[in-house]
């Protein structure tokens, strides 16, 4: 469902519109060693196996920007990412055996073991940061460690301008990527070097020419707004810029400072002027593109109406199972997240891949770092995630899933959403819980409040690093 721009602005909040992007539930900083460091055979042993995610971290790119805090390190020495796709080989037979050595489906359809992936994508950091050759490897390693045959399924890759170079892209169009999303971040140079994101408008466009000669299906621009310097004018500027190439996919994000990354050191504490841009620029963006053909999926995510359909794509993901490869991804079991230690500052990031890429591959049967799903987290991170995207969520699902209606489990919460304007009232017995165009746009301040109190101590908890 579309949602549109209509809507009149809700009851005003004290807090921050901009608390938190939950893009996943829990966070990896409410990660904690796990003493017993479970077998993968033995987690994966009940878990269905036949619609599987596949995510492969590359944790290397050209320039670290400033508001980023994903796991990725500046450059590499010589010899280390060699030594790094070394080790995601011993991780991916590793876990390759772990899980087919169990459980549900072991004879299905669908590959040896019943062991078969829905989708795959390759993030980092920036996995074109990889040389045209390393990126046959990678797709190796997808392809043949794995078991994933990603001509038949859904595999999205993200590049930035520099490194979206044509024998890159022909490699990646050969071995079936569908999607490929590149991070211009803004089309205005002293924008971009604002956002310490240095790079010249030039080199973007012959990126997007590159990637649109590519032929690879669905091309996807990342911008930000709420760049220091930013006006209207030059949002809107950036937005026809992109709009210029038709990308099927537009990501629209707000800038946060996070602690640790570049940016952290100019500002601190609320900044209420800072809100305010970045809810004006949310709003003229989000009108700008439904006025252009494009239909909000979530607060960032806008499609392109008339794009081809993506099949698995569009698939629901929070509910499936996922294999992440790589030292900062995450992997899911319906009873545990797990994945490698997280950090954001770089010393931590460079020890952290030196010791993955040393690891023998017994290492990789288990699970050292995670956290334990009980129901009611499941609950929330089910609501969390359906609910942030603009088609909402289905209550007959949830009830089917968890045995009651959202309601019963999160009234107070959906009551004080109720209050502010953020849900839509589309009748009694409506089978979606959706928000408003307002509730879309405080998409950041809703998720963090259906965070369980365990979680939120165990973030706080966090000692950055
Ligand atoms: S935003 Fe992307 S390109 Fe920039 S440092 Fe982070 S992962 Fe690398």
């Amino acid at each position: 469902m579309t949602a549109t721009a209509t809507g009149t602005p809700a009851t005003a909040t004290t807090a921050s519109p901009y608390q938190s992007y939950v893009y996943a539930y829990p966070h990896k900083t409410a990660y904690r060693p796990l003493p017993d460091r479970p077998a993968l055979r033995t987690l994966w042993a009940d878990e269905p196996k036949d619609a599987l995610s596949l995510y492969l971290h590359v944790p290397f790119c050209e320039v670290r920007c400033g508001f980023c805090n994903l796991f990725t390190r500046i450059g590499a020495p010589d010899g280390l990412t060699t030594a790094y796709l070394d080790a995601l080989d011993r991780q991916a037979t590793a876990v390759r055996e772990a899980l087919e050595d169990g459980g549900r489906g072991r004879d299905g359809a669908g590959g040896r073991g019943g062991l078969r992936f829905a989708t795959a994508a390759f993030g980092g950091g920036t996995p074109t940061f990889l040389t045209a050759a390393e990126l046959t490897r990678l797709c190796d390693i997808a392809e043949h460690r794995m078991g994933a045959d990603l001509r038949a399924v859904p595999l999205s890759v993200e590049a930035s301008p520099a490194t979206a170079t044509a024998d890159r892209l022909a490699v990646l169009a050969e071995r079936g990527a569908t999607r490929l999303s590149l991070g211009v971040q803004s089309f205005v140079d002293s924008e971009a070097r604002a956002a310490v994101r240095p790079q010249r408008r030039a080199d973007v466009e012959a990126a997007l020419a590159r990637v649109r000669e590519a032929r690879i299906p669905v091309l996807n621009i990342d911008l930000i707004y709420g760049i220091d310097g930013q006006t209207d004018a030059t949002w809107l500027h950036s937005l026809d810029a992109a709009l210029a190439w038709r990308p099927e996919e537009l990501y629209l994000y707000p800038l946060y400072v996070r602690p640790l990354t570049g940016l952290d050191r100019r500002r601190g504490g609320p900044d209420p002027a800072w809100d305010a841009q970045r809810l004006r620029l949310y709003r003229l963006g989000r009108d700008h593109l439904l006025a252009h053909g494009y239909t909000q999926q979530s607060m960032r995510m806008f499609r392109r109406a008339d794009a081809p359909p993506q099949g698995a794509d569009d698939y629901a993901c929070q509910t499936d199972g996922m294999i992440g490869l790589g030292c900062g991804a995450r992997s899911y079991t319906a009873g545990l997240h797990y994945s490698f230690d997280y950090a954001v500052g770089m010393h931590e990031i460079r020890g952290i891949i030196d010791d993955y890429v040393s690891r023998p591959a017994a290492d990789f049967a288990r699970a050292e770092h995670g956290r334990r799903m009980t129901p009611d987290e499941a609950r929330r991170r089910h609501l969390l995630q359906s609910l942030l995207q603009a088609e909402g969520l289905d209550t007959d699902d949830y009830r089917a899933r968890f045995g009651a209606g959202p309601a019963d489990h999160f009234g107070p919460e959906l009551d004080r959403f109720a209050a502010r304007g953020w849900l839509a009232d589309d009748g009694p017995g409506s089978p979606r819980l959706r928000l408003t165009p307002e509730g879309l746009a405080h998409s950041d301040a809703i998720g963090p409040e259906l965070f369980s109190p365990a979680v939120r101590a165990a973030m706080a908890a966090y000692e950055r690093k």
